[in-house]
C-alpha cells in the first residue's frame, strides 16, 4: 500500500508513524513538508525558551499503548 500525506507536521508524522507500526502488509508512506525539520510544523519550530507546552507531558504520548512515551 502506497500512502501520501500532505503536511509533515506533528500530526503528519505521527499518522505516519502509527501507519507503519500498525501496517499488516508491506506499506510505503511519503510525506510532502514544505519546512525543513519534520515534525515541528508551527507550533513547535519556535526557539522562544518562554514557549512552553500547554498540555500535561503525561497527556502528550503518540501511542495510545504507550502512555508514557512522550516522558521518556
Ligand atoms: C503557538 C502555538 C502553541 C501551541 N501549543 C500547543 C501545546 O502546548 N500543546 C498541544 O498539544 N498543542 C499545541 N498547539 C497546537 C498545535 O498546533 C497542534 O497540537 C499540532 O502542532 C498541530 O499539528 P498539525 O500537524 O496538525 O499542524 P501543523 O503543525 O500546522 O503542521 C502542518 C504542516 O503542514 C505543512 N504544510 C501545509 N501546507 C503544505 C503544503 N501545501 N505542502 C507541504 N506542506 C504543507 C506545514 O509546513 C506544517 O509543517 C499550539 C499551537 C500554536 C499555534
Amino acid at each position: 500500500m502506497n500512502i501520501i500525506i500532505v503536511g509533515g507536521g506533528a500530526s503528519g508524522v505521527l499518522l505516519a508513524v502509527n501507519l507503519l507500526k500498525q501496517a499488516q502488509a508491506a506499506t510505503r508512506v511519503t510525506l510532502i513538508e514544505q519546512r525543513r525539520d519534520l515534525g515541528v510544523g508551527f507550533a513547535y519550530s519556535t526557539r522562544d525558551p518562554a514557549h512552553l507546552l500547554n498540555v500535561r507531558a503525561q497527556n502528550m504520548s503518540a501511542f495510545p499503548d504507550d502512555p508514557t512515551h512522550f516522558q521518556k
